[in-house]
């Protein structure tokens, strides 16, 4: 095991970290506004494509040692807008990595080079409506019909639906799951309404409804092994989960480090109440917890991949439930300024949770870890 990142993999975050922060300055990508969330998002997706950041995990690139270096990279962007982190990601590496991974020649050549080039938005409809593709089959179906193939469902929450150039929806067609590549304006596809949440307010997230949408048999993506194909997509939002966690807590544990410092009370600056240090000792502790337990997952996904799937859910766990924590203890050090909307760490605090209700919930993982270990799983 060996997660020292190399000179080409710095030079890489820093290159990032520069670009996006710039990029940030002065906007606000957490704002609610899906205009400005399309604008954003689609002005970073061309930004990055300068950078080899949208290809990482989907081509292989010398000196870059795949999973790895893209969780370490990952970490920087939600570090700086976990919203804009949300919507890249979801685009590239769910879209994307369906595209790369199980789709035809035909659907490789016609998407990939403009989704990594940030020319086109992706989004993926896998969670039904009011049911958990953890318990139960997928129920959109599709049926064909000569050259074309029609599809009825409707999936309840959508990251980037409002935006997206290209949506792949999960489910069932001959009796097997399926991906059906759905074109923005497709005959039968209707986009739902912004649905507002407790956070990530900058990601344009909605329901969409499929009524016989039409779209070429073409677009339809049988992946090899199809009953695998639900805990694939959900291993490549936990990964996304966990990046996501990782920014979270180095933004927390910035400000608070930061605020302790300037903040004056009783004539002194808080940090030289011990309580305070002491606070910021165990956040720092459980970030470099996390990040250590990120990058061995993120190493076991091209090293070992028998062991990728539990190890990823233990990672998640471990890390969306710290990143609320961390995110807690920061708010305290800030008092009541931490209370007030519109500072990173009331803004953590919130986006926390989502990491632990979101791909593997917690309590789900919790029961597959357990599986794992007993053997149960197979
Ligand atoms: C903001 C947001 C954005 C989203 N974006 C997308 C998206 O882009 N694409 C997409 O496909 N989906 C998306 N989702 C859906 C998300 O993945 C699901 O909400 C998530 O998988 C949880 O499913 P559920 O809401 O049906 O909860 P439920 O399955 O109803 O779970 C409710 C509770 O029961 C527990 N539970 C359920 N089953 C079990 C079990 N077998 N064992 C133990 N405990 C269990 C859960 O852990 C939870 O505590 C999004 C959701 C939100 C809130």
């Amino acid at each position: 095991m060996n997660y020292d990142f190399n000179d080409k993999e710095f030079n890489l975050f820093v290159e990032i970290h520069t670009r996006i922060s710039e990029f940030a300055n002065g906007k606000d990508l957490e704002s609610y506004d899906t205009k400005n969330s399309e604008k954003n998002t689609r002005l970073a997706l061309a930004l990055l494509s300068e950078t080899p950041y949208l290809k990482l995990g989907i081509e292989k690139i010398e000196d870059y040692n795949g999973l790895l270096t893209l969780m370490g990279a990952m970490e920087v962007i939600a570090g700086i807008s976990p919203s804009l982190f949300l919507s890249v990601e979801t685009s590239t590496r769910i879209f994307g990595r369906i595209l790369s991974t199980w789709g035809s020649d035909f659907q490789k050549e016609k998407l990939l080079p403009a989704l990594l080039g940030g020319k086109i938005i992706g989004a993926v409809g896998l969670s039904e409506d009011a049911m958990n593709v953890d318990n139960d089959p997928l129920k959109t179906t599709a049926t064909a019909d000569g050259d074309q193939v029609k599809i009825s469902g409707r999936k309840q929450y959508v990251i980037n639906a409002p935006l997206a150039d290209w949506i792949a929806v999960a489910g069932q067609m001959d009796g097997k799951n399926a991906v059906f590549l759905v074109e923005k304006g497709s005959p039968g596809l209707t986009i739902g309404e912004k649905t507002a949440t407790l956070g990530y307010e900058g990601v344009a997230i909605c329901s969409i409804s499929l009524a016989n949408c039409v779209i070429a048999s073409n677009q339809v993506i049988f992946p090899k092994n199809d009953k695998a194909m639900l805990n694939t997509l959900k291993l490549w939002e936990n990964q996304i989960l966990i990046g996501a966690s990782l920014g979270l807590m180095k933004k927390a544990f910035e400000s608070a480090k930061n605020y302790s410092k300037k903040h004056k009370t009783g004539g002194k600056p808080i940090i030289a109440y011990q309580e305070v240090g002491f606070k910021l000792s165990q956040m720092l502790t459980l970030f470099q917890t996390s990040q250590l337990f990120a990058y061995r997952a993120a190493w076991t996904a091209d090293a070992d991949p028998k062991e990728v799937e539990s190890l990823t859910l233990c990672a998640k766990v471990f890390c969306t439930e710290s990143a609320e924590q961390v995110a807690g203890d920061a708010m305290k050090i800030l008092g009541g300024a931490g209370f007030l909307s519109g500072n990173p760490v009331e803004e953590a605090y919130r986006y926390a949770k989502y990491g632990q209700i979101a791909g593997t919930s917690t309590e789900i993982s919790r029961v597959k870890i357990g599986d794992a270990a007993l053997g149960m799983n197979k």
